[in-house]
């Protein structure tokens, strides 16, 4: 199998080399947590998942680092905390534990690492130091400015006309810019916001901008240049081409990351679905109430209508999709009834299968593939054993198995490792209990020794086929209150209750 992924910095799709295949490392744009996600802003978080997955499969679990970040520190925080009348703090952490249930629910892996931009500011004023250093960047009037004409090549992943990524910055020109396209890289706090000491020398207290976070924890976590960088086809311009214009001059690299990845819009009636326009729905409305469609959409419902569209393709939510897909994952479950035994661990994906998602994550044909099979009569317990493990590897799986599938080695030895102790504590017990019983036992007057060779005698007239014996041992022994327990592995007895 050789991975192909389309990079929207060449335009092209190329086969995936990693820079180490020892440590596969991708960074994708995470939520700004101020409110519930939206449907949309689950796109990116189920095509990386996708993507992850495959990552893992190829290159091992233990080789594989994906960053998700968190950003904690922006103006809409800053609103929404003061709208509710609760700290900043608390309604981030809110936020951020809503997220993580509802993407989770989506079937969505936790990412190797969730950086949040507030435990970053030194690594990002480190790099704002450097690009003032380095002549990139400028102070004016407390603010930390990126002057994008010292950089010849800035603009590449867009490439977009002068004019009109001026216009799409959608910045005021602030009279102290060099340049109308030069962006913040640090700013001055106004009073009742977050604000940390701010660098270069700038008295003011001040935070970062938004593009220099992703920058600084992409380095921390990753490295000056990475292999695979993702998000919404939004971020494009201007937070990844910026992003891209602090890494590379501040480390004087020639890529930030090999491979640009971008999703596209998820929309309503051809409209980008987003918080602005009101067209949304959240993830926990879609999961938990009947707002759309009249129903509750459960995780894996929503996931598979997901990745029915190829993820670089506009996809349009609509009920009736919901509909189709819930009808899908309905028959899949009837099918995976009858499978008689789980044991698909080590048991690896469909190679044909793999070929498809390989190339640039092919879902709606791997769902296709997947399905090959729905209308025969007879399934063998082999084929249904792949057809599970096929689902699984997409987390598409009924609950249940998904969660044995999704274990990491850790966990998996985590729950062998209590397991054995419960083990261990129930023997602990049983040997309790007996000792107790046979404790009891002897101050009833009943004396072990007489007990056990009472129980060999019947056993010997058992050999002899001596039943008539056997029984009237049996019945002397319940008169004296013992009663027997006859295994493979010969008698044992308990006292009665
Ligand atoms: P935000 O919280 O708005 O910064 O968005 C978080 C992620 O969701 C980013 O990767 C966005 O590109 C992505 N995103 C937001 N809206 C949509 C949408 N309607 N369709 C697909 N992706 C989206
Ligand atoms: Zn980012």
């Amino acid at each position: 199998m050789e991975l192909k992924l389309y990079d929207t910095l060449t335009r092209e799709k190329r086969v995936f080399n990693p820079i180490d295949p020892a440590r596969v490392r991708m960074y994708v744009c995470g939520p700004t947590v101020y409110d519930f996600a939206h449907i949309g802003n689950a796109r990116p978080v189920i095509v990386f998942d996708v993507l992850f997955r495959l990552l893992r499969h190829i290159y091992g679990e233990k080789h594989v680092t994906y960053v998700r970040n968190i950003t904690d520190v922006d103006d809409k925080i800053n609103a929404r905390a003061a709208e509710r009348g609760v700290s900043i703090r608390d309604l981030t952490e809110e936020t951020y534990r809503n997220f993580k249930a509802d993407v989770a629910a989506l079937g969505c892996l936790e990412p190797t690492v969730e950086p949040r931009a507030t435990e970053h500011i030194d690594e990002m004023k480190l790099l704002i130091e450097r690009l003032v250093a380095s002549g990139h960047a400028y102070v004016a009037e407390d603010n930390v400015l990126f002057n994008v004409p010292s950089m010849p090549d800035y603009g590449r992943l867009s490439k977009r006309p002068l004019d009109e990524m001026i216009a799409g910055a959608r910045v005021e020109v602030a009279p102290y810019k060099k340049d109308p396209q030069d962006f913040v890289l640090w700013k001055p706090s106004k009073p009742g916001e977050p604000g940390w000491p701010s660098p270069c020398g700038i008295v003011t207290p001040g935070r970062p901008g938004w593009h220099i976070e992703c920058s600084a924890m992409s380095w921390k976590h990753l490295g000056e240049t990475f292999d695979i960088h993702g998000g919404g086809i939004d971020l494009v311009f201007p937070h990844h081409e910026n992003e891209i214009a602090q890494s590379r001059c501040a480390f004087s690299t020639s890529v930030m990351a090999n491979y640009w990845m971008h999703n596209g819009f998820l929309q309503v009636e051809g409209e980008k679905m987003s918080k602005s326009l009101g067209n949304f729905f959240t993830i926990r409305e879609l999961l938990q109430t009947d707002k759309f469609g009249s129903q509750k959409w459960p995780g894996d419902v929503l996931r598979l209508a997901m990745l029915m569209t190829h993820y670089r393709a506009p996809l349009d939510f609509k009920i009736d999709r919901l509909q189709e897909a819930q009808q899908k994952i309905r028959l899949w479950e009837r099918l995976l009834l009858d499978l008689t035994m789980w044991d698909f661990r080590g048991l690896p994906p469909s190679p044909e299968l793999l070929d498809i998602l390989a190339d640039d994550l092919n879902t709606p044909e791997v769902l296709t593939f997947v399905s090959r099979q729905e209308n025969t009569s007879q399934i063998s317990q082999e084929t249904m054993q792949q057809f599970g493990t096929d689902l699984c590897f997409l987390g598409l799986a009924p609950d249940i198995v998904q969660k044995l599938y999704d274990e990491t080695d850790e966990e998996r030895a985590r729950r062998q490792e209590e397991l054995s102790r419960a083990i261990r504590d129930v023997k602990d017990a049983t040997r309790k209990l007996n000792s107790l019983r046979i404790a009891t036992s002897v101050s009833r007057g009943l004396v072990p020794a007489q007990v056990e060779a009472l129980i060999a005698a019947r056993t010997a007239a058992r050999a002899a086929k001596d039943f008539k014996e056997s029984d009237r041992i049996r019945d002397e022994l319940a008169a004296m209150g013992v009663v027997l327990k006859d295994s493979k592995d010969g008698t044992t007895w308990e006292i009665a209750r």
